[in-house]
């Protein structure tokens, strides 16, 4: 197999051409300490500037709301510890949901052995929370709400704009882990009424190891990282300045490509989730059917188990995922997929395809056919599917 498909976006994509472009000048050329004295930080300093603004415009924000980190996870852990340190006088209440990326839920756990509680809302079939049942969750000492924009498995995009009215209804802080959604559908930051935001570089065509959290003016939050004063004393370390201006470069073109990518790649999801629903039996499609990424496909085939359709889609030159990267290499199905009430015998066999504006319709196809080959193998090796289809024709 000569070429490889790489439909695992939701992983991490591919630095496109013109952000590597971008940075390239500030390893060698311009690799000054912005927060040095003499001209030559300037240089340096003026491209991080340029970068903040860039990744503030892409959903609505000041640029001084725009702090920079090493990544998704970082934002997430601040946006949390920070927040409960913060306003810890008002209370040691948060709300979560049980579908959260493990940035969110591993930082919950962390919180709640310091005395913190949590509640973890559940989600519908679709992965959808409830609206009232956030209603109900909120209480006098709650100080923060962390919804996910959108989910990194399934796709389904929460009800954020609604989601931030009641928090500010309550006077609670909102948070969004944005990371699948920043750089892929709109967001805006005031008319959803979100406080923070998490998003990362490498999710969206830019670097690894490079984040934002936008923190609303006027929300009180403590420095996370304690050294020198970068990040207006919130966040201290040499800042990454290359990273930074991939960040940036990959936030002004997926602003600008936006609207055409979402159609494209909304064409080749709704083709694949056709042609896989109509020609492979016993499959479902996991998450929302309209509220999803435009991206994300993910499936679950009955009487398969995940790791060896993987490989053989491996063998075939597919890279596709069962479900988060963190998760893969563990044998515990999806916590996700249990959260939308799947069994964990199906759970097992679920599939993650996630596009970019890369991938072609031929690949689909070629992926379709290819998925309905290995099925139907692992399916005929399988004495669950033998006694499943023994007991439909009835003796
Ligand atoms: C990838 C991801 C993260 C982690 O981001 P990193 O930059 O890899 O640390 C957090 N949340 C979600 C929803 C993600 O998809």
């Amino acid at each position: 197999m000569e070429k490889m498909i790489y439909l695992d976006n939701a992983a991490t994509t591919r630095v496109s051409e013109a952000v590597l472009d971008e940075m390239l000048p500030y390893f060698r050329q311009t690799y000054s300490n912005p927060s040095a004295i003499y001209g030559f930080a300037a240089d340096s300093k003026k491209a991080v500037d340029k970068a903040r603004q860039q990744a503030a415009e892409l959903i609505g924000a000041k640029t001084e709301e725009i702090y920079f980190t090493g990544g998704g996870s970082e934002s997430d852990n601040w946006a949390i510890k920070a927040a409960v340190e913060a306003y810890s006088s008002k209370g040691k209440h948060i709300i979560t949901t049980k579908i959260e990326h493990h940035a969110i839920l591993h930082t919950c756990e962390y919180i709640e052995k310091q005395g913190c509680e949590v509640t973890y809302l559940d989600v519908d079939k679709n992965g959808k929370i409830s609206l009232d049942e956030l209603k109900k969750a909120i209480r006098p000492d709650t100080i923060l709400i962390s919804i996910m924009f959108a989910n990194n498995e399934i796709g389904t995009i929460e009800p954020v704009e609604e989601i931030g009215k009641i928090a500010h209804e309550n006077g609670v802080l909102f948070h969004t882990d944005a990371v699948q959604a920043y750089g892929h559908v709109p967001i805006d930051v005031e008319k959803m009424n979100i406080d923070m935001l998490s998003a990362s570089g490498h999710k969206f065509n830019g670097p690894k190891g490079i984040g934002i959290l936008y923190i609303k003016k006027g929300v009180k939050i403590r420095s996370f990282i304690h050294g020198g004063a970068q990040e207006r004393n919130r966040r201290a370390g040499t800042l990454n300045v290359p990273a930074i201006v991939g960040f940036g470069k990959a936030a002004q073109i997926a602003g600008e490509t936006m609207t055409e990518r979402i159609e494209y790649e909304k064409k080749l999801r709704d083709h694949i989730i056709e042609r896989v629903l109509s020609e492979i039996p016993h499959t479902r499609l996991n998450g929302d059917p309209e509220d999803r990424l435009p991206n994300n496909v993910n499936f679950c085939f009955r009487f398969i188990e995940g790791e060896s359709m993987l490989l053989l889609l491996d063998q075939a030159g597919i890279c596709a995922s069962s479900g988060s990267a963190c998760t893969s290499g563990s044998l515990d199905p999806s916590h996700v997929l249990l959260a939308i009430g799947l069994p964990h015998e199906i759970a097992h066999g679920s599939l993650r395809i996630t596009l970019s504006e890369e991938t072609t319709l031929g690949e689909i196809d070629y992926v379709a056919d290819e998925l309905k080959k290995i099925i139907k193998r692992l399916r005929d090796m399988s004495p669950l599917y033998e006694d499943f289809i023994a007991k439909q024709k009835g003796e």
